[in-house]
């Protein structure tokens, strides 16, 4: 059978930097830092190789970045929302934190509908 992946394993562990402290024990890459394997072995169609993995402390580092990567997603799809729905740049400074107490009738029927759509969104999500 030929072997299709040998040449894409061969060239991405190539790309992987070996970091200072990281050791080799039983025959396999373990990270420096954390001390958790940075290779497996992994069996696929008759074929066994070695390939690399994430130690614990890069997979922590991955998803923090993920994490960060998809708030910051958040705050931009929020920001392109309040920038559309509210179009005119006065209202946007228009928040509770600013009520100067001229309508209080108004503010109440607001805060009551905010808290409204908060519940309906906790349910939702
Ligand atoms: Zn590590």
């Amino acid at each position: 059978m030929m072997d299709y992946l040998g040449p894409i394993i061969a060239a991405a562990e190539k790309s992987i930097v070996r970091e200072p402290g990281d050791y080799e024990e039983d025959g396999m890459r373990y990270c420096g830092k954390c001390g958790t394997k940075k290779q497996k072995d992994l069996s696929s169609c008759g074929i066994h190789r070695k390939v690399m993995i994430l130690c614990k402390c890069a997979a922590e580092k991955r998803n923090a970045e993920d994490e960060a990567w998809r708030e910051e997603q958040r705050r931009m799809y929020i920001s392109s929302l309040r920038a559309n729905g509210l179009q005119d740049r006065a209202m946007r400074d228009m928040r509770f934190e600013n009520d100067d107490g001229s309508n209080r009738d108004a503010i109440d029927k607001a805060r009551r509908y905010v808290t409204s759509s908060k519940q309906k969104n906790d349910i939702v999500n």
